[in-house]
């Protein structure tokens, strides 16, 4: 279960947020937790997560280790500052920031090599759904900027499906239609590094998931987490999503 901030809370919000957060997910053994908060909150999050089961994670990684790349953070510097984990193509960087499938693939084996556990977004927008193109752009999205890794490196890696249309929109998918999408992802994985591979993948839904719905999202066998952004803002309903 991951929580992505996205651009919210300063070092002293993180700190007041893990306060409330920790004690009430100590006990929760069920599950990864995972926390991403912008960059600068990294080593106050891993500060404040210290001897607890929650682990950090950050919003992006530099495809380079280090080098002219303004503005980038790369993989060693995450390591650096106690980060276990790292969020790649999330459907704002490739709406706002121009990341594409090349980038992704980029991305992804350099969190690989530096030691990061990816978490890899794919997903359609409202008008590829509407348009009847989930399936062909889920496929895609696998096809370009996860199907070049090796066996090794698709075993270390968790993709999160994140239809855009129900990202901070209230709107989240139904379970049937996350579910499809979950089984569309799962089948691509087993024709390209096999059934091992794709019974072992951990595939998170993502979109607009709350307290209330996630138990009905968490029933569907093919979905094995969540990545939720507005609601893991308040530690209280995102204790209650990770202790569905
Ligand atoms: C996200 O940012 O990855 C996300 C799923 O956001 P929200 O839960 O707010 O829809």
């Amino acid at each position: 279960m991951a929580g992505n901030w996205k651009m919210y809370k300063t070092p002293a919000e993180t700190q007041t947020f893990f306060e409330k957060f920790r004690p009430l997910v100590e006990k929760s053994e069920h599950c990864e937790i995972v926390i991403c908060p912008p960059f600068t909150n990294l080593a106050a999050a891993v500060d404040a997560a210290k001897g607890s089961p929650i682990q950090v994670g950050a919003q992006n990684v530099a495809w380079a280790k280090e080098g002219a790349f303004t503005g980038e953070i790369s993989g060693p510097m995450l390591k650096a500052v106690g980060a276990s984990h790292a969020i790649i193509s999330h459907s704002e960087r490739r709406q706002y920031f121009g990341e594409t499938d090349e980038t992704v693939l980029k991305r992804t084996q350099a969190a690989l090599e530096f030691g990061l556990t990816p978490i890899v977004c794919v997903g359609e927008r409202l008008e590829e759904r509407e348009s009847g193109n989930t399936e062909t752009v889920l496929v895609s999205q696998f096809q370009k900027g996860i199907a070049g890794l090796s066996e090794q490196q698709f075993a270390k890696i968790v993709i999160a499906y994140e239809p855009v249309w129900a990202i901070g929109t209230g709107k989240t998918a139904t379970p049937e239609i996350a579910a499809d999408a979950h089984k569309v992802i799962r089948a691509q994985v087993r024709e390209k590094f096999g059934k091992d591979a794709a019974d072992a993948v951990r595939i998170l839904y993502g979109g607009s998931v709350k307290p209330d719905n996630v138990k009905s999202l968490m029933a569907q066998p093919d979905i094995d987490g969540s990545l939720v952004g507005g609601a893991a803002l308040d530690p209280v309903s995102f204790a209650s999503i990770v202790n569905f």
